[in-house]
């Protein structure tokens, strides 16, 4: 469907869950999380549901996001419902890779098709620093059980922060160098909590890309994406940048979100919500019209860079990135 700005919406994220197993810095905060009722989160049938009303209305690219989407029991499940919807050409994951390296052979099988894995640091300490207790050599086997299982292309989330981890910007692009997989680094986002700690530690990709010379454009990596991508000489690999603030790309934003309490974000960055579940549990209204209304409802770009971010909104882990 497109929305009212000529914008074709076909991808859809969803956020089956707001727990994690980890609490990194600029998307959790350390005390108080706020945990949503289980009652209040979507049952799998009702992501299918949606799922099959969304492909309906054109939706053909899902992503299963969080939290950690791994620590929700039955994402196999999931995954393989999702693949039975008729229109649905591809299904992507976003993980913090912790649980995935003993997990990828079997979502592959239920039809997963390709991986996205967050990994900020490749220091062992302040990997677990960042993430309050994360294991990085999980991560790391998981990046090449992924290659291995076929999970491709492995790309790799790398949030770049000044004075964190903007010393590691060369060691980050180098796995590129080595492996088949496409490093892209993220411009923080004050999104949330991250809105006091955003300008102490906001790098704009411009700063990143003159740290790496010699980067040569490609052509689109597959899954598309907000990132433009380069290739360092000699590199298998890639390396993308993704300027949400620096280099605006609501022009060809290309989705919407669901949240795991049934909640529509059409737009990442805008407090504006349509609820599904009225439809969805008490048979109020029609599930595909409430889609429609929110792709409607899409602004034409966000308002991170002229009102400082989103007071009051809901954390990124509410979300699901
Ligand atoms: N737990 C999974 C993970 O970490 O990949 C999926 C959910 S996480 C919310 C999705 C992505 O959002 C991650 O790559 C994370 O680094 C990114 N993220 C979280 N908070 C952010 C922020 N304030 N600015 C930019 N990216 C952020
Ligand atoms: Fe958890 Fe992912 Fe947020 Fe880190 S970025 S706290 S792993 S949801």
């Amino acid at each position: 469907m497109q929305d009212n700005y000529n914008r074709r919406i076909d991808y859809m994220r969803i956020s089956v869950t707001d727990r994690c197993n980890l609490r990194c810095f600029y998307c959790m905060p350390e005390e108080g999380v706020c945990k949503m009722d289980h009652r209040d989160v979507l049952r799998y049938e009702e992501i299918i549901r949606v799922v099959r009303e969304g492909a309906r209305l054109g939706i053909s690219r899902i992503r299963l996001t969080g939290g950690e989407p791994l620590v929700r029991p039955g994402i196999e499940g999931l995954i393989r419902s999702i693949r039975s919807v008729e229109g649905i050409k591809e299904i992507s994951l976003t993980t913090n890779g912790q649980l995935l390296k003993d997990m990828a052979a079997d979502l592959k099988q239920a039809g997963l098709d390709r991986v996205n894995i967050s990994l900020d640091s490749l220091v062992p300490e302040k990997y677990k620093e960042i993430t309050k207790g994360g294991n990085l050599k999980r991560v790391l086997e998981s990046i090449c059980v992924c290659i291995e299982t076929g999970l491709k292309p492995v790309k790799i989330n790398v949030v770049i922060m000044k004075g964190v981890n903007d010393d590691e910007i060369e060691d980050l692009a180098k796995l590129a160098r080595m492996l088949p997989i496409s490093v892209r680094f993220i411009e923080l986002m004050p999104i949330g909590h991250t809105l006091q700690r955003y300008e102490d530690h906001y790098i704009s990709m411009d700063s990143v890309m003159k740290r790496l010379p010699g980067l040569v454009p490609v052509d689109k990596v597959q899954g598309g994406g907000p990132a433009v991508n380069y290739r360092l000489p000699g590199a298998i690999g890639t390396v993308g940048f993704i300027g949400a603030l620096s280099h605006n790309f609501c022009h060809r934003c290309n989705r919407i979100r669901l949240t795991a309490d049934g909640k529509i974000k059409p737009c990442l960055h805008s407090d504006l919500e349509v609820d599904l579940r009225p439809a969805l549990r008490e048979g109020k209204g029609e599930l595909g019209d409430a889609l429609v209304r929110a792709i409607e409802l899409k602004p034409q770009r966000h308002s991170m860079d002229n009102a400082g971010g989103i007071e009051g909104s809901r954390d990124m882990y509410q979300i699901g990135g």
